[in-house]
């Protein structure tokens, strides 16, 4: 469970105003990594070859993901704003990686501060040293 913070709001996990974890995180970003929400072989919607032509992509090594698209690096299967109203166009579908993010978990906290739809927590003052 997250240690409350009485100095800032209780944030909302509420999914369909986030999309956080929908969006390349920063640690990708960082060294140009664009394959983030992997289609795992028992993926269902690896059956769906329509949506499979339409919304993903094979890396060198054969492996599958969602595409990423604009600024956000977001992936192409989201609709909406992030941080505002959002869904996803193949929730039926979704990749088995999707599922596993919980609202509120370790992954969900650390991407919805990355996105800036909750403040990051403030640094711990240094101890002071005693004489
Ligand atoms: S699981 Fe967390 S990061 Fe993902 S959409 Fe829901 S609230 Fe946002
Ligand atoms: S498939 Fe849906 S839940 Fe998964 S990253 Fe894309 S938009 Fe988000």
């Amino acid at each position: 469970m997250a240690r409350k913070n009485h100095a800032l709001p209780e944030p909302d996990y509420d999914c369909v105003k986030c999309g956080a974890c929908c969006c390349n995180p920063d640690q990708n970003r960082e060294i140009d990594y664009r394959e983030y929400v992997e289609v795992e072989k028992r993926d269902a919607i690896r059956k769906q070859s329509e949506l499979m032509k339409k919304l993903t992509f094979i890396n060198k090594k054969g492996e599958i993901h969602m595409r990423l698209v604009g600024v956000n690096q977001r992936c192409c299967a989201l609709t909406g704003r992030i941080g505002e109203e959002v869904s996803c166009s193949i929730y039926e579908h979704r990749p088995g990686v999707c599922r596993r993010v919980k609202p509120g978990d370790e992954w969900c906290i650390k991407v919805r501060i990355e996105r800036g739809i909750d403040p990051a927590p403030p640094e711990p003052e240094p101890k002071r040293k005693k004489k």
